[in-house]
């Protein structure tokens, strides 16, 4: 791939917009205020793309996290959100998604330079999802009614029986690092359409985008202690999050492992919660695709953001009689996906979101190539003056047993494997700990509903990948996550039922 040796790998000069994000002083947004830290700890920020130290956010305390829960606990106990007219709501939420429409190019561009995806990407679909997560929400925030019951052993005459649908109160919602600003507006939004309110901490490796955010939401008019944004690491601020009394319910977003953690975590005082977490989702190619179409269809399944995407189509399963046309097809995609700086207007694939997720990358290729894996494409990383790039990398002659066919890399490494027959090829689909999501790739609509309805997977797409849509209920079965986000069951996350029965 001699393309990508001789690409400019300096990450551009930022925009002015930009720079003053980047200058502003650390500090915490509660009860609408921004505060500093009580304990004046920083994390330094870093940009992916140059592995240069480009700001400072603060490290939450376990003081601050009191702080930001004491001030969502008051928001939500005074009634100051959840009693406000739905209308309201609906139109402090819109004036919000509006608000983050008119900052697009900013907050692309600070999603560039903080998580290392290329601008043009955060510009198609971090930027406008993040707006429509919040716009769809307000909608619902009218929409959220209990309903009457004629009671089954009572006599309906003298006995009546109805649902009220209350916030389930308040919430700690903690995000990753591959879509900063869309997982907190999927996180925020549900939430305030609910009437909940909540304590939201991007990681730590990515929370610029979340910060002006925070500046968006004072903007937009919601009430102070509504949302309270503040940074930090995961086993300290998030943990006290996860475990604070005055909590009512955790949203998470990230690994299995930590998911499991907080799941744990939660048990003793028995909160709500929902768990988005991996996947090592299985792409299966049928016999009659045009390859034209599916060779680079199942290469955005897997290169996209740099594979670090929970959803990423990491297992390929092609029938044989057009395996080898298909990895063809893919090899010829590694032009277009040559990882280059964030900011450059060529890139699709930037860096690794950092130096940690790059040696992990680079662990696992190492670790198929000694399995005997072969490596039809990539399997390294490219020249750069500090960035943490990888190249697309295809591994073929892979078995069940290799560690890149089990574990989830989040990085732009697929497994790509022939099959026979169809029972065949879901059982190997299935043979996971993980069940977020599945593609299948076919002309033969008989085919898709047969296998879409054998593959254990919260999400199956066919002929298309990682197409998700707010309206779309998404989760994750086995080890993939507990409970749904998005559409009516996202809403219902943040929901609880109360039943009344009254004597006449
Ligand atoms: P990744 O492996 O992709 O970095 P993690 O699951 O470690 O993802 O992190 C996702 C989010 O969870 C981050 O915001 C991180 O700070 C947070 N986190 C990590 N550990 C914990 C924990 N023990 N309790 C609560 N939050 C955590």
């Amino acid at each position: 791939m001699n393309e990508q040796t001789t690409i400019d790998r300096t990450q551009r000069e930022y925009s002015a917009a930009a720079k003053k994000a980047l200058e502003r002083s650390p500090q915490l947004y509660i009860n609408g205020e921004w505060v500093d830290s009580s304990g004046g700890e920083t994390i330094d920020v870093e940009d992916p793309s140059s592995g240069k130290i480009v700001s400072k956010i603060v490290e939450a305390s376990d003081k601050d996290v009191d702080r930001a829960v004491a001030a969502a606990r008051t928001a939500f106990d005074d009634g100051r959100w959840r009693n406000m007219p739905p209308v309201a709501r609906q139109k402090i939420m819109t004036k919000l998604a509006d608000l983050i429409e008119e900052h697009a190019d900013e907050l692309a561009e600070l999603e560039a330079i903080d998580v290392g995806k290329p601008k043009g990407m955060a510009g198609a679909i971090d930027v406008p999802g993040a707006a429509a997560h919040i716009r769809f929400c307000a909608g619902w925030a009218g929409k959220i009614n209990g309903e009457t019951m004629n009671p089954y052993s009572m006599p309906g005459e003298t006995m009546f029986a109805y649902t009220l649908k209350e916030p389930v109160g308040v919430c700690a919602q903690i995000v990753p690092w591959n879509f900063p600003l869309l997982m907190a507006c999927l996180k925020i939004a549900p939430a305030l359409a609910a009437g909940c309110t909540t304590i939201l901490k991007p990681a730590e490796q990515t929370s610029l985008t979340a910060l002006r955010l925070a500046d968006l939401v004072h903007e937009a008019g919601i009430p102070a202690g509504v949302v309270n944004i503040i940074t930090g690491y995961g086993h300290t601020g998030g943990d006290r999050m996860v475990k604070h009394p005055d909590v009512d319910k955790v949203a998470f977003t990230g690994s299995t492992e930590i998911g499991k953690l907080i799941n744990r975590n939660v048990t003793d005082t028995l909160k709500h919660i929902t768990l988005e977490l991996g996947g090592k989702s299985p792409v299966v190619v049928m016999p009659d695709v045009d390859i034209q179409e599916t060779a680079p269809g199942v290469s955005q399944a897997i290169f996209f953001n740099s594979g670090q995407v929970c959803v990423a189509g990491s297992r390929l399963y092609a029938h044989k009689s057009v395996f080898d046309e298909v990895v063809e097809g893919m090899a010829n995609t590694a032009e277009f996906w040559a990882p280059r700086p964030s900011l450059d207007p060529d890139a699709h694939m930037g860096p690794l979101v950092s130096k940690e997720q790059h040696e992990r990358v680079m662990g696992y290729i190492d670790a198929g190539k000694r399995d005997g894996a072969s490596v039809l494409m990539g399997g390294d990383a490219p020249s750069s003056d500090g960035g943490y790039y990888v190249n697309p990398t295809i591994l073929t002659d892979v078995n069940p047993q290799m560690s890149v066919v089990r574990e989830e890399i989040f990085g732009p490494v697929v497994v790509a494997q022939r099959f026979e027959d169809l029972d065949e090829v879901v059982k190997d689909a299935n043979d996971t700990q993980y069940g977020l999501a599945a593609g299948v790739w076919t002309k033969d609509a008989s085919a898709a509903h047969r296998i879409a309805s054998k593959l254990q997977a919260g999400t199956v797409w066919v002929n298309c990948h990682a197409m998700i849509d707010v309206a779309v209920p998404f989760g994750g079965f086995k080890e993939s996550g507990v409970g749904r986000e998005q559409g009516r069951e996202g809403i219902e996350a943040y929901l609880e039922t109360k039943s009344v029965i009254m004597k006449l």
